[in-house]
């Protein structure tokens, strides 16, 4: 797919990664919607797109709730004349140990509450089931021939001590992405995965330097990466049409 042709729904693009590839994909002549539950983000973004060669246009949507992502598809259709590719980028993470143990009384005195583990499942994984599920339903139905669906993992995909949530989610979206590559292949849409290490977004911005520098001593890069690198990864399986149901690791040869 040359991206001139691109129809996009970037979901989570009012802000970090989400929202350079908004921005990216209209600088490079596609047409998007940003959705998001963040409206100063998407406010401020649509002043940010003007004067691109593409169209940007915002909607209010919540991933997690199936009432919105339908009318989120179904909208986004409308508004551009056409719908075929879906970044599923939206994401949270609710970070906590398993089980949390007082070290003078050996006992345990905390845990990942379920409602933690809950949020994360419902955001990073419900989510991009019910827009995935959505935009394919929308596809066939309307008789689409090529599109992509760009799923948002993380390096947390392997495993990482005190993410048992969004680990899961992660890890699940990537066995999602093949299955999916497999289940949807014949009607036309493919699908990729990116698990990003350490980059360059607000999360980051806001955590104190001598605790980023020490989190980038297992980078073998030593360095962040940057939404346009990743962005990089986005353009690639939205323009190989031989790409289907894999993920790239982003990562800077970081291993967890
Ligand atoms: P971010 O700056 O926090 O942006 C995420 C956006 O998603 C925010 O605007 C957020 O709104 C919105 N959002 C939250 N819940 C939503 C929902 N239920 N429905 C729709 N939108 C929702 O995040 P980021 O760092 O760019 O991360 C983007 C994706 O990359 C996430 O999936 C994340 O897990 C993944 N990732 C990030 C990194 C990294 O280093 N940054 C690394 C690996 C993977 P609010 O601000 O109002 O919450």
């Amino acid at each position: 797919m040359n991206i001139q042709d691109v129809r996009a729904i970037v979901t989570g693009g009012a802000s970090g990664m989400g929202r350079a590839f908004v921005l990216a994909l209209a600088r490079d002549g596609g047409d998007v919607v940003a959705a998001d539950v963040n409206d100063e983000g998407l406010a401020s973004l649509l002043t940010e797109a003007e004067g691109l060669p593409g169209t940007v246009r915002v909607r209010r949507a919540d991933v997690s709730n199936e009432a919105q992502v339908v009318a989120l598809i179904d909208g986004a259709r409308a508004d551009m004349g056409g719908l075929n590719v879906l970044v599923n980028n939206a994401g949270i993470f609710r970070d906590g140990l398993l089980v949390k143990v007082d070290r003078e009384t050996g006992k345990v005195k905390g845990s990942m509450s379920l409602a933690n583990w809950q949020k994360v499942i419902d955001i990073d994984l419900t989510g991009p089931f019910l827009c995935t599920r959505e935009f394919a339903r929308s596809h066939i139905d309307n008789g689409g021939t090529d599109a992509a669906v760009v799923n948002i993992s993380s390096i947390a995909r392997h495993g990482n001590a005190g993410q048992s949530n969004y680990s899961a989610a992660k890890a699940g979206l990537v066995a999602d992405t093949k299955l999916w590559g497999t289940e949807l292949a014949r009607y036309g849409i493919r699908t990729g995965a990116i698990a990003p290490g350490f980059i360059q977004t607000p999360i980051l911005d806001g955590m104190r330097p001598e605790v980023l520098q020490g989190m980038l001593k297992g980078v073998p890069m030593r360095r962040t990466g940057t939404t346009a690198e990743i962005y990089s990864g986005v353009k690639f399986i939205i323009e190989c049409g031989y790409f289907t149901g894999r993920c790239i690791d982003i990562d800077g040869g970081l291993v967890l």
